[in-house]
């Protein structure tokens, strides 16, 4: 009832736009296309938009004074937008998400990962394999919507440290009171999948599905991990959530953010992450860098620079 009641609100406020005259363009309901196809070797990829969600800079742990510089070196005026991006990997006849999106459990700004998909073609009864980078809501809670599974033939593989970490309930009583609603949302996320035996764990490094590689990268959340995919000599390694905010984090790497379970061990991950991508030119596909999320990093003075890989419309699709 409250949702709804914000959506007549937002659209008495359009209607009220369009009658005193100012653009309808202005009106903040325009939603933009949600995918967007990459090549990796012989491998399709899709970035898919789950939405974007207003950002709290004071999350960030550092001095306001030190964050408000960073953002005004990029021209980054406050309120921000986070994107939500997950990936759709068409390799054979597989179908692998690289995360789930949110759902419903986000706002209404989020939530919109199987439009896109259906954008690129495809529908959720079509994937085979969802690969959680990490359990949190904006990453496996779009697997789960009104206690119904949304990729009712997929199996979903997650690091075994990350799945027994948010699935115990004596990790929650330990836990920041801030971080506790994870839990409960963890549980409801996975829930169709762990009662249909459709939950895989993984340890370490292995090959989860044919061309693509699990790489252990905790800090973030316990069992937080990459994922490498290789075809014909080309890599993208998926950074799931290595960066939160790029204007900060890429000239400053030691920056943390609230979510983190362990702020000392993400900011190392980060260092290394951003370090082995920028000195092996590696792609790579992350959760919250703006919509599609995939670049490469240079290194710049003490810190790192985001390189969009550039758009390209009517791309080459293979097997199509
Ligand atoms: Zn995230």
């Amino acid at each position: 009832m409250k949702r709804y009641n914000a959506w007549k609100a937002a659209g008495l406020f359009a209607v009220a736009i369009l009658l005193s005259g100012v653009s309808g363009v202005q009106a903040a309901t325009k939603a933009q296309a949600g995918y967007q196809w990459l090549e990796i070797g012989d491998v399709q990829v899709v970035a898919l938009s789950d939405g974007t969600i207003p950002v709290d800079t004071k999350l960030l742990h550092a001095a306001p004074e030190r964050i408000d510089r960073l953002l005004a070196a990029s021209r980054a005026v406050p309120p921000l937008a986070a994107s939500v991006n997950a990936f759709l990997v068409v390799a054979g006849d597989r179908l692998v998400l690289v995360d789930a999106g949110a759902g419903k459990a986000m706002g209404p700004g989020l939530g919109k990962l199987t439009a896109s998909l259906a954008g690129a073609g495809y529908a959720p009864g079509q994937i085979t394999d969802v690969l959680l980078t990490h359990i949190h809501g904006d990453h496996s809670a779009g697997l789960t919507i009104d206690g119904k599974a949304v990729f009712p033939k997929a199996v979903v593989h997650v690091n075994r440290q990350e799945a027994e970490y948010w699935l115990n309930p004596a990790n929650k009583d330990k836990a920041l009171s801030q971080h506790r609603m994870m839990f409960d949302l963890a549980k409801t996320s996975l829930a169709p999948y762990v009662d249909s035996g459709r939950v895989q764990s993984f340890d370490g490094r292995m090959e989860i599905v044919p061309g693509i590689t699990t790489q252990p990268s905790p800090g973030h959340t316990p069992g937080h991990s990459f994922y490498l995919l290789e075809s014909n000599g080309k890599k993208l390694l998926f950074w799931g959530d290595i960066i939160h905010r790029a204007e900060v984090q890429f000239p400053e790497p030691d920056v943390t953010i609230d979510y983190d379970i362990d702020p000392k061990a993400a900011a190392a991950q980060r260092k290394q992450a951003m370090a082995q991508a920028a000195d092996a030119d590696i792609v790579v596909a992350a959760a919250h860098i703006a919509f599609p999320g995939v670049g490469r990093v240079a290194r710049d003075g003490a810190g790192y620079r985001w390189l969009p890989v550039p758009y390209v419309n009517d791309a080459p699709v293979a097997g199509q």
